[in-house]
């Protein structure tokens, strides 16, 4: 029989693999089972690639910036691909600045560190606290935003706040995807509403880039901050990306070696990003997170986001199917958002319902409340004081996501 190419099946999609897929772990109950992670949203795994390319670093690396031997211009040109790297990544302008930091705390906490004088912040109280708290303990003016009904609602409070904010340099700072619902936010028209009020936008997209692409021109957003540990690389590489200005005029974030042009009876700090990267960086963090980037955008973020469409809508429809689930929405259950889904159980404490999970399922999830402590207390059902979050990511099957939905249904029907 002669095979068309119009008949063949469209090859399938396999996600690049991540480091410790078919991990086995031992249940309480005796025997073993595979692990599956479903807390892809506190920290990814590293993908195998990731790991290769860290691998190869740790062969040759020496100081960064500061040795003229073969390693240390290895290491440099490392460290200097990578911030090229991530600026492509993010989408930065020419005359942007990609500083590293340790994660998505440490990028807005940089932000917060280099408000100018009289600046007001506007931020939602759902966001997660790194997003929440680094402005507070600043000199800037915190105007904090209810949780809105909706994403138009969201867009006309914001606009509303910098519009009656006390004359000066604005901020909004905002979610590209909840760490709570997954829901997806508004950017482009919150930044787009921020620039017609004359103030700038920040993006915490710590959630939102390892499933969707993030693009500081398409969305129109001043500043970038994200975290490689959730991007699928190593802990410790972060990254704050976006106008120079304020960053330039700035006091160091961190004071040392590395951050000055020349010390003497005064101190000429650098006007680049190394201004704010004093001491010795983390090389090998930031070549695994651009590596990670790469295969991502390699991969195909459309591609990604598809799979992980199908997975969560698996999910969340077995889910909704069990007596007794809630699931946690600030918005419409049908709105887009990346594989998070955060629930609670009738009657049955979430810490329970997780270590069983793990215990009993071999089922790795996370309860509580998430950092984002305003939001989630907002959503859970009456008698609840915590929830179960499942997230899911690139090592994230079927049969994992069968696997909590159908250990879920026996806990719940057993009880506490
Ligand atoms: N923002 C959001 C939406 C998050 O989910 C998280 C972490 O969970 C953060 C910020 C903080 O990230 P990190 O702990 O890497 O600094």
């Amino acid at each position: 029989m002669s095979v068309t190419l119009e008949s063949r099946p469209a090859p399938a999609f396999r996600p690049p693999a991540v480091v410790g897929a078919g991990l086995r772990v031992p249940l309480a109950t005796g025997g073993e089972a595979e692990y599956a992670n479903l807390d892809y949203a506190a920290s990814a795994p590293c993908l195998a690639e990731v790991k290769a390319a860290v691998d190869d670093a740790l062969t040759t690396y020496a100081s960064v910036h500061r040795g003229a031997g073969y390693a240390s211009r290895i290491s440099t040109g490392r460290y200097e691909a990578a911030r090229a790297a991530l600026a492509g990544f993010v989408g930065a302008r020419a005359d942007d600045q990609v500083v590293f930091v340790r994660n998505t705390t440490d990028a807005l906490n940089l932000l917060a560190h280099a408000l100018p004088a009289g600046c007001t912040v506007v931020v939602f109280e759902t966001e997660h606290h790194a997003a929440l708290l680094p402005w507070e303990g600043t000199a800037a003016a915190v105007r904090r935003l209810p949780a809105p009904a909706g994403p138009g609602e969201a867009v006309r409070a914001a606009r509303a706040a910098l519009r009656t904010a006390a004359p000066g340099p604005r901020l909004l700072c905002v979610t590209g995807a909840s760490n709570v619902t997954g829901e997806l936010w508004p950017v482009a028209e919150l930044a787009a509403a921020a620039r017609a009020e004359g103030a700038r936008t920040v993006l915490d997209a710590a959630q939102l880039a390892p499933h969707r692409p993030v693009d500081i021109q398409a969305l129109g957003v001043d500043y970038v901050a994200l975290s490689g540990h959730k991007l699928y690389a190593p802990f410790g590489a972060g990254v704050l990306a976006g106008r120079a200005d304020w960053l330039r005029a700035a006091p160091p974030y961190l004071r040392g070696g590395g951050a000055t042009r020349s010390v003497g009876a005064r101190t000429e700090w650098h006007e680049g990003p190394e201004r704010h990267e004093a001491g010795s960086p983390n090389v090998i963090g930031a070549h695994a997170l651009a590596a990670a980037c790469a295969a991502l955008v390699r991969t195909g973020r459309e591609r990604i986001a598809a799979r992980e469409r199908e997975l969560l809508d698996r999910l969340r429809r077995g889910l909704a199917a069990v007596p007794g689930v809630t699931e946690l929405s600030l918005w419409a259950p049908e709105r887009d958002r990346v594989g998070i889904a955060a629930f609670s159980v009738d009657g049955l404490p979430a810490d329970l319902l997780a270590a069983a999970l793990s215990a009993e399922h071999g089922i790795g999830v996370r309860d509580g409340l998430f950092c984002a402590h305003p939001l989630t207390r907002r959503l859970l059902p009456p008698g609840a004081a915590t929830a179960v979050r499942a997230s899911i990511g690139l090592g994230t099957t079927a049969e994992h996501v069968d696997r909590l939905v159908a250990a879920v249904r026996t806990l719940a029907a057993d009880g506490p």
